[in-house]
């Protein structure tokens, strides 16, 4: 998997102040997408275990101010993501429980919940905005997506009863 960029002081891409991981690949290909050189798997650097161990690090060091990680692309449900994500949240998660964690898909939460490949990366973490971006719902006053369509949705309250429950409406 390689990746565009990390924002190791982030505090737009979820709540509160983030690492934000940007990876490539993405098959949706939305009109005026915002990171459309993403779209491209082989664009930035490779993901390599230096680069994780250096979020690793960097989570021990700003253990107290850091509230948690945010997935972002690219899509990482981009089906050659999901499988190096995987293993990545799995070790994260072991390291670092108490951090919750954002993901950003192209797919809807409909779409993943169906599929057993987008679910086994998704349902790793708390927060998905989900769907494409749609130019003609664009609304720039709406927190952490681009249009109306796409919804913030708290992960696990949905995987527990079985139904879309909104994070923020
Ligand atoms: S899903 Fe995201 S990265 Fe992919 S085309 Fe749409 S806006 Fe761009």
């Amino acid at each position: 998997m390689n990746y565009s960029g990390i924002k190791y002081t982030d505090m737009v891409n979820g709540e509160g102040i983030r690492v934000s991981i940007f990876v490539s690949g993405c098959t949706h290909h939305c009109q005026e997408c915002f990171n459309f050189k993403t779209w491209d798997k082989d664009y930035g650097d490779l993901f390599t275990l230096e680069v994780e161990n250096q979020i690793f690090e960097y989570f021990k060091k700003y253990d107290k101010s850091i509230k948690g990680l945010s997935l972002l692309g690219g899509d990482p449900t981009f089906k050659d993501n999901i499988p190096v994500l995987i293993e990545f949240l799995t070790k994260f998660k072991n390291k670092f429980p108490s951090k919750d964690i954002w993901i950003w898909s192209g797919y809807t939460w409909e779409v993943i919940s169906q599929s057993e490949e987008l679910f086994s990366l998704v349902k790793l973490c708390h927060i998905l905005v989900d769907g494409k971006f749609k130019i003609d719902e664009k609304d720039l006053t709406l927190k952490w997506r681009g249009s109306r369509n796409q919804r913030v949705i708290d992960i696990q309250k949905s995987i527990d009863t079985q139904s879309i429950i909104k994070y923020i409406l």
